[in-house]
This record gives C-alpha cells, sequence and structure tokens, in this order.
C-alpha cells in the first residue's frame, strides 16, 4: 500500500522527510561535496538536503536522475556517501 507524501516530502520517503526538513545547499556546504556533485547542482542551479537522511538531490526535482548522494547522514555516517 502507498502514502501520499506531501509536494515537497524527501524524493527518498524517508520516515522524517517533512517539507520543512528539505534546507537549501549553500554554496559552504556544496564545497565541501565531491567535483561531479557539485558541478551537477551548480549546473542545475541548486540542490536540496534532507536533514533527516542526509539525502542530496537536484531542486528545481527532476523526475529522474535528480539524486546526487548523501551528505552527513545519521544513518550512513559523516561525511559524503552514495
Ligand atoms: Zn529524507
Amino acid at each position: 500500500m502507498s502514502r501520499n507524501y506531501p509536494p515537497g516530502y524527501c524524493p527518498d520517503h524517508c520516515s522524517g522527510g517533512q517539507p520543512s526538513r528539505q534546507m537549501a545547499v549553500h554554496d559552504e556546504v556544496l564545497k565541501r561535496f565531491p567535483e561531479e556533485a557539485r558541478a551537477e547542482a551548480q549546473a542545475h542551479g541548486g540542490a536540496r538536503r534532507c536533514t533527516y537522511c542526509g539525502l542530496v538531490y537536484l531542486h528545481p526535482i527532476k523526475q529522474l536522475g535528480g539524486r546526487l548522494g548523501f551528505w552527513n547522514s545519521g544513518v550512513r555516517g559523516e561525511g559524503w556517501s552514495k
């Protein structure tokens, strides 16, 4: 059975991914990402991060291929992971 998620919910539908937990990734954080992820976010014009699971994704939302990786995820650990 599928749930309905409100607009702006974490794309991974994590248990704590309310829209209020989705934050814009600022340049200070962006420059600590791997080059590939940083370049993709900059080319797209922005990225967001779910502060609950750590997922970083392109914003405005892309239907396909918008997930870049995880940053300081409570589940996956500090730093970058995919
Ligand atoms: Zn999430």
